[in-house]
This record gives C-alpha cells, structure tokens and sequence, in this order.
C-alpha cells in the first residue's frame, strides 16, 4: 500500500511541481502590473525553491528504488504486485507483466519485443 501510494507520488510528482511553478508565473504576471515587488518575490523564491524540490525527488525516488527492492527480493513484482519475479544480470524482470527492473530497483523503460519481418512483404 505505501510503495503503491510512492509509485503514483513519483509518476505525478513532476505534473504537480509544473503545475506550482506555472501557478507562481501566473501569480508573478499579474504581480508585475499590480505590485512588483510581488513579481520579484516570487522569481527569487521560484529559484531557490528548485533546489528543494529537485532534493525531494530524488529522495522520494530513492525510497521508491529501496522498497522496490526489498520487494523484488522477495519474488513480488512492485508494478503488478504478483510475479514470478526472475533475476537477471542486469536487475530483475517480472514474469507475469514483462516489467524490468535494475539492479538498484529501478524501474527499466518497457522494451518492445522484435517485430519479425515478413519475407514476402519486404520483397515486393
Ligand atoms: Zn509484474
């Protein structure tokens, strides 16, 4: 339940961290008109609040990877929750969902199978 709750928090962690920044541009446009010192404000806190929220990225990030992990260790597959779970060189690859996972229980981007080509079709 929590590694599921840390999943959907990462996937739109940076959709709501646009959606702030956009939100304090628009705030900061109409502060440029009406109170300045406003707009000025709100670029130099857009600035150095980047650092923090880069920093809790990668924390949430590193927290979803460590659970992963122990999951993935434990034969569970973390994206669909069943398994069989394989291990790999490279990480861990679910066998129910085909997900791969890196050896530090990163999510590895979907791998398309191979597109067989058709002999007859290629040749006309
Ligand atoms: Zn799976």
């Amino acid at each position: 339940m929590v590694l599921r709750l840390l999943r959907l928090v990462n996937r739109l962690y940076p959709w709501v961290a646009l959606g702030a920044y956009m939100l304090a541009f628009a705030v900061a446009f109409v502060c440029v008109f009406t109170f300045p010192l406003g707009a000025l404000a709100l670029v130099v806190m857009g600035v150095l609040s980047l650092a923090v929220v880069a920093v809790a990225r990668d924390a949430l990030q590193a927290v979803q990877r460590a659970m992963q992990r122990g999951w993935l260790r434990g034969g569970r597959c973390p994206a669909c929750r069943m398994g069989p779970v394989k291990a790999e060189a490279a990480g861990w690859r679910c066998r129910g969902c085909a997900q791969a996972f890196g050896a530090d229980g990163a999510e590895a981007p979907a791998v398309e199978p191979p597109v067989a080509i058709d002999s007859e079709m290629a040749a006309a």
